[in-house]
């Protein structure tokens, strides 16, 4: 302990100097990996304890564009991880069948239009369609058109034109990515241990001073991660917290996932089909392709979501299926005393949206803002769990927003789906959102207003206005840019590679 004085008190350092984190699954060579960025072992000393009998879950293969993001804050060479990942470019999520069956929406990534003066491009777009227009808000996404087309070009490298406000995300092969996030912890000094954890010393005021494993082995630390996955085996077996349960909006508690064979040509988004008491994923990736259906247990037995899984996949199946349960919440404290829960332990919101890596991802990065001391203080804790729960609802509601707006009847699941109670601040925000097309805006939201208003549009939620503001722009001058708009983007991506052709030239892997 080292203590210092300052002109009116004197106050005492107490630094963290070892982290055991305990789990080997994504969550656990992402916590590992950007913390080894961060800290240096010399000061602080990270440890990962992983049991190749309980294995990990393997699953989780579409991403969201913060994710290329934390690969290029870590030093990653994008090019080099996606070859070492099979990985494929993602643009966005085509949704068939939601609303109704047979029509089909695609959320993208990036902006969809350009403001037009100091009007927002959307309540511009909404004017031109009440006076006729017929242009649908997609057409102004480059994303969209991009993945409509099945071209790829990275925006990025395309800053000042048509295509400049796209993004992008990576579809990835979960193992591989937690293989290569391994070594390049491992390279930076994470030293790993294999065995399985039983037990845990604690203190008599519950903090965890070392775990316990089946061989007798004990590990201290001074802060210890839980990434075991649905165990919870600190956060929950050890600490006793509870899961804040969240079925009733969201019924879906089972998947059932295949490996399929790779195909031509590798459409550059995730598919989400909606099925009787569910969706199926499809997402691509160089080597082959993941598909699965997640459904609700009440709706549907694991036989017939079995059968509708085989009945609708594409491609050879290439493994056995894999049955996993799930209930989608997340713990009532992810953070308790000195031990953070991390990826399934944390939490879990059914994978609609791909957000359950960046979750880990936001973890970690609140985790290092709010970087504690040995002793944790508890204010510190009390906000981290403030501030990582206000994502987890967030999240939460987008994804509710895609049930509740069906108009489907054709089965009890969407009739149920049609009926069901929402959360307050999806309530409210659907009203906001009805009258002039307002959206409620947080603090460093992950979805952005485009995302929104593509759900929203997508699921047949339309404002009743516009801003009557945006009446201070002539119709004429929202017409024309609205018609060059739209042309500039279609002209750009005509002229783009193929998905295929942008891996091939970019990052095939040699696998
Ligand atoms: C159906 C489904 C689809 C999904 N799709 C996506 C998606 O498209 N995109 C996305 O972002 N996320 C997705 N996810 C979520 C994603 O799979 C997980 O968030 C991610 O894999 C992190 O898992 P994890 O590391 O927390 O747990 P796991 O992979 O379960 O790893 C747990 C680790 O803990 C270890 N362990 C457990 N108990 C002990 C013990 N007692 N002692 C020592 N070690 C122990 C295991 O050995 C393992 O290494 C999906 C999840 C499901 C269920």
């Amino acid at each position: 302990m080292v203590s210092a004085g300052n002109n009116r008190e004197t106050y005492a350092m107490n630094p963290i100097r070892k982290i055991v984190i305990v789990g080997g699954g994504t969550s656990g060579w992402m916590a590992a990996a950007i913390l080894s960025h961060h800290l240096k072992q010399s000061v602080c000393r990270i440890q990962l304890v992983e049991s190749a009998d309980i294995g990990t879950i393997g699953i989780g293969e579409s991403t969201i564009p913060p994710f290329v993001g934390l690969i290029r804050r870590l030093g990653i060479d994008e090019q080099d991880f996606m070859r070492a990942t099979q990985s494929t470019y993602k643009l966005g999520i085509r949704f068939v069948d939601w609303r109704q069956r047979n029509e089909r929406y695609f959320h993208p990534f990036g902006v969809i239009g350009k403001r037009i003066g100091s009007h927002d491009f959307y309540q511009c777009w909404l004017r031109a369609r009440q006076a006729g227009d017929t242009s649908s808000l997609s057409e102004f996404s480059p994303c969209a058109v991009m993945a409509e087309n099945g071209r790829f070009f990275r925006p990025g490298e395309a800053l000042n034109t048509p295509i400049g406000g796209a993004g992008y995300a990576f579809h990835v092969d979960a193992t591989l990515v937690a293989q290569y996030l391994r070594r390049y912890a491992e390279e930076r000094g994470v030293e790993r241990l294999e065995g399985k954890v039983v037990a845990a010393q604690q203190r008599d005021n519950g903090f965890l001073d070392a775990v316990l494993l089946d061989d007798g082995r004990k590990l201290e630390g001074d802060f210890f991660i839980d990434c075991t996955g649905f165990r919870g085996e600190l956060i929950t077996k050890i600490l006793g917290v509870g899961y804040e349960d969240w079925s009733e909006f969201l019924p879906c508690d089972r998947a059932v996932a295949a490996k399929t064979s790779s195909i031509s040509p590798i459409p550059p988004y995730t598919r989400a089909t909606a099925r009787r008491a569910g969706w199926m994923w499809n997402i691509p990736l160089q080597h082959r392709v993941g598909q699965g259906y997640v459904y609700s247990s009440a709706f549907c037995s694991d036989q017939e979501a079995r059968s509708t899984l085989l009945r609708h996949v594409e491609g050879e199946v290439l493994e056995e299926l894999k049955m996993i349960r799930f209930t989608s919440g997340r713990r009532k404290e992810i953070w308790r005393n000195n031990c953070l829960a991390l990826g399934l332990a944390a939490g879990f919101i059914e994978p609609l949206e791909s957000t359950a890596i960046h979750l880990i991802a936001r973890g970690v990065d609140f985790f290092l803002r709010y970087f504690p001391d040995r002793d944790c203080d508890a204010a510190l804790v009390r906000e981290y769990n403030r501030r990582i729960s206000a994502d987890y609802e967030e999240v939460r509601d987008f994804i509710v927003l895609h049930y509740c707006a069906t108009e489907r009847e054709d089965t009890e699941f969407w009739r149920w789906c049609r009926n069901m109670s929402l959360p307050d601040s999806l309530r409210e925000r659907i009203e906001l959102f009805e009258g002039h097309g307002a959206l409620r805006e947080g603090t460093d939201e992950l979805f952005r207003s485009s995302s929104w208003q593509s759900v929203f549009e997508g699921m047949g939620i339309r404002p009743r206005k516009h801003c009557p503001r945006v009446n201070n722009l002539e119709l004429e001058q929202i017409s024309t840019t609205l018609r060059m708009a739209k042309q500039a983007i279609r002209g750009m991506v005509n002229n783009l590679p193929t998905h295929e052709e942008f891996i091939r030239s970019q990052c095939q892997s040699m696998e």
